[in-house]
């Protein structure tokens, strides 16, 4: 594929112009095996070439908030996240718009990744495409880490037929410190020290920590049906939502306020992204 520099110049400086904290091209056509069943570029258009990964940052004092507070978890941490999201598609969308004037399609897919009980994955893995385009490493935690801020960032990707020049990969075996706090701190245990790099990876167990079931009933083990529940196991909400009513507390703070993270134990511990926060701190 023939590169074409300028334009790619044009897109980066746009994206940062536009806000964007970092941004990275990938070669689209490397993504056709992505991992957990995500799509891939090629599903979304045909002919993509190349994949836009553009990163926002959360502000550093953000994961020194209170993550036991569920308010307080709602009125900053997902009130950002939120925010950061909105940002993401407003960039993305400016920069499809410019490809398609530039003579290019460009698809835009949304920072945060449509999903049901039978597929969680959406249509794309973000966290894979920023990997392919340079801007992190998928660390033992399966966040993308990136050397600026850890795992504390925010994700969308921009799918084109346009010919940019690919960054990346260039971060595997760079970012993560192999350190195996994210496998300490994982509550039901969803981070293997094995296996890693790529699959060392339990998405049900996270479910058990993420979606508040561990916090709520104070089981830290997922049940093994749970565990073992495919596709995945929001299959098994309707059975544990009747085993444990306290979980209504979480749905009904979901309905008010959008879904949100009730364990971040892999973000909030994670050393690149804490020591990354520090050094900013000291200038
Ligand atoms: S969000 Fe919580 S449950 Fe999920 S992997 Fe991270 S630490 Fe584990
Ligand atoms: S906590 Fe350590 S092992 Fe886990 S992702 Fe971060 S640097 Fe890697």
């Amino acid at each position: 594929m023939s590169e074409d520099e300028e334009l790619t110049k044009k897109v980066k400086d746009l994206a940062l112009e536009l806000g964007a904290d970092k941004v990275g091209i990938a070669d689209a056509t490397l993504a056709e095996d992505p991992p957990h069943g995500h799509g891939n570029p090629s599903a979304m258009m045909k002919d993509a070439k190349t994949a836009i990964s553009l990163v926002l940052a959360y502000p550093d004092a953000t994961y020194g908030i209170d993550m036991t507070d569920d308010l307080i978890i709602g009125g900053i941490y997902v009130a950002t996240q939120e925010f950061m999201n909105t940002e993401l598609s407003r960039i993305a969308l400016r920069l499809a718009r410019f490809l398609e004037k530039e003579g290019y399609k460009a698809v835009v897919i949304s920072p945060e990744l449509p999903r049901d009980e039978k597929r969680w994955a959406g249509a794309i893995s973000h966290r894979y495409m920023g990997q392919l385009a340079g801007v992190g490493e998928i660390g033992q935690s399966n966040l993308l880490l990136t050397p600026e801020w850890g795992p504390r960032i925010q994700l969308t990707t921009v799918i084109t037929n346009a010919p940019l020049k690919v960054d990346g990969p260039k971060l595997i075996d760079k970012v993560c410190k192999h350190c195996n706090t994210c496998v300490e701190k994982c509550p039901p245990r969803a981070i293997g020290a094995e296996n890693y790099p790529p699959y060392n990876f339990n998405i049900n167990r996270c479910f058990w920590g993420v979606m508040g079931w561990y916090r709520l009933t104070k089981v830290e083990e997922p049940p093994k049906d749970w565990v073992d529940a495919r596709p995945t196991a929001m299959i098994m909400v309707p059975k544990y939502e009747r085993q444990y009513p306290q979980i209504k507390e979480y749905q009904e703070l979901e309905s008010r306020l959008g879904w949100y993270p009730l364990c971040a134990e892999c973000v909030v511990h994670c050393g690149v992204g804490i020591e990354a926060a520090e050094k900013r701190q000291k200038k």
